[in-house]
């Protein structure tokens, strides 16, 4: 039945939105793609990147994981089968991106998995807990600045600080570093919430996420960027009432 919805879906893709935008497809399938934007976004059904900025086919490169995370880069490569570094290798070199949108969002389980912990259900897992070790350190300190706050409260900031942790993770790969300092490359810190239906972007200046909806969206990372600006400690302290220290 679920599998019959997708055909179903397909048929109806094929005679209405293919149609409809044949000359796009002609143009994608002899000229290639030459998308600007890459996306790392998490694989939870319900945070569709394409839908959610209802962009067309070849606008944007999608990286999907568990959680929106990034792994810092290892160097020298080693001969480790890197999904997620592999795709971002080839959206930043081969397709040479403008901007890396790092989208996390919220009630997201792979996150809720790494602030439980051992109580976890899925603890046990062959590689889930390993792969959301990526932000163990920004879990610890949450636990700790957060100390007494609800499960809630400290999943959230987690979902926050991880996306920081991601992108200072980017800056680790030295070719983004390299196009960074170039200013031919800008990261973004996004973080969706599905339950009132807003996009979320991380401002250094502030520390905090703020609802993109009547602003101007600033890069997180570009040109001049002090790293220490988006270190996930300032976050954390600014969610705990505390006054961020850049
Ligand atoms: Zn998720």
């Amino acid at each position: 039945m679920a599998l019959e919805r997708l055909l179903k879906g397909f048929a109806d893709f094929r005679l209405g939105y293919y149609r409809e935008h044949l000359e796009l497809f002609e143009k994608l399938a002899t000229e290639g793609q030459s998308p600007r934007i890459l996306i790392i976004a998490c694989a939870d059904a319900r945070v569709d990147p394409g839908i959610l900025t209802q962009t067309r086919p070849g606008d944007i490169f999608t990286v999907r994981n568990v959680a929106a995370m990034v792994p810092p880069a290892q160097f020298p490569p080693d001969t480790r089968h890197h999904g997620t570094s592999s795709a971002i290798e080839f959206a930043v070199r081969g397709l040479g991106v403008e901007h890396v949108v790092v989208l996390g969002h919220a009630l997201c389980g792979g996150i809720g998995a790494l602030v439980d912990g051992r109580d976890s259900v899925y603890a046990d897992y062959d590689y889930l807990s390993t792969w959301t070790s990526i932000a163990q350190e920004v879990r610890e300190l949450a636990v700790r600045e957060l100390k007494g706050k609800s499960r809630a409260d400290i999943t959230r900031a987690v979902e926050q600080a991880a996306v920081l942790n991601s992108l200072q993770n980017l800056m680790s790969f030295r070719w983004i570093a390299e196009k960074v300092a170039a200013g031919t490359l800008r990261l973004h810190g996004w973080w969706f919430n599905m339950t009132e239906g807003q996009l979320y972007a991380f401002n250094p200046a502030t520390a905090t996420f703020e609802a993109v909806e009547g602003i101007e969206v600033v890069p997180t990372v570009m040109k001049g960027t002090a790293l220490s600006s988006i270190k996930p400690e300032r976050l954390l302290a600014a969610v705990a009432g505390k006054k961020p220290a850049f």
